[in-house]
């Protein structure tokens, strides 16, 4: 089978799995996104989901989270992991933010990444969920491991795993794809044991690194 009908077959099955998948962040504006994606670096999205209500009760906004003490910012994320980076980056994205964006989180990708603790991965997450923008298919841990699997791409740096995404999903799909095999990568197709043999892509799926493709 071609990659672009793989690829075609895949998008389509994963689709009717899952149409409805969404991020599982929580978070009511762009803002809120940014700073929720930015704590979910290495730490779970239900880990964040925890701990976010008490930072947005106490900072709902980056003017507040700008002037808030840092030490009061890291006890609440604590449970985040690298919570002393994280503050770092959040409290000086909240000031840029205010300085140069009038406070409103910027639609543009390459504006975003200037942020603190924004990557390309990130930014991708809050255009995509929050202002429907999609800038690129967003490439995590789960992303990277399946298109690898799915044999739709043999890199490992996850920008070149994102343009061989790019290069065979069509563009208003983007967002959609990159949530449905999160989720997937999540339930059926983990790190350590896929499922295969409950799995809606077996058949399409090249199974790189699980058995010898077909
Ligand atoms: S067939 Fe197996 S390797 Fe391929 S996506 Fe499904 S669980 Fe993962």
């Amino acid at each position: 089978m071609r990659r672009s009908q793989r690829a075609r077959e895949i998008a389509d099955r994963l689709a009717g799995a899952y149409p409805d998948v969404t991020c599982e962040l929580d978070f009511a504006d762009p803002w809120q996104l940014l700073v929720a994606t930015v704590l979910s670096a290495q730490c779970t999205d239900a880990q964040v989901n925890r701990l976010t209500p008490e930072l947005f009760r106490r900072w709902p906004g980056p003017e507040a989270l700008a002037a808030a003490p840092i030490e009061d910012i890291e006890e609440v994320i604590r449970p985040a992991g690298c919570f002393r980076t994280k503050a770092k980056a959040l409290k000086e994205s909240a000031r840029l933010l205010l300085a140069d964006h009038a406070g409103v989180v910027p639609r543009q990708l390459e504006e975003l990444v200037q942020l603190p603790g924004v990557g390309r991965k990130t930014a991708k997450v809050v255009l995509g969920e929050a202002y429907g923008i999609a800038a690129g298919i967003a490439v995590d841990t789960h992303v990277k491991r399946l298109a690898g699997r799915f044999g739709l791409s043999a890199n490992s740096d996850p920008e070149r795993v994102a343009s061989d995404l790019e290069g065979l999903i069509p563009r208003g799909e983007w967002v959609q794809f990159s949530q449905r095999v999160i989720h997937h990568g999540r339930r059926v197709c983990s790190a350590r044991r896929p499922d295969c043999d409950r799995c809606v892509l077996l058949g399409v799926c090249a199974q790189r690194g699980i058995k010898t493709p077909s």
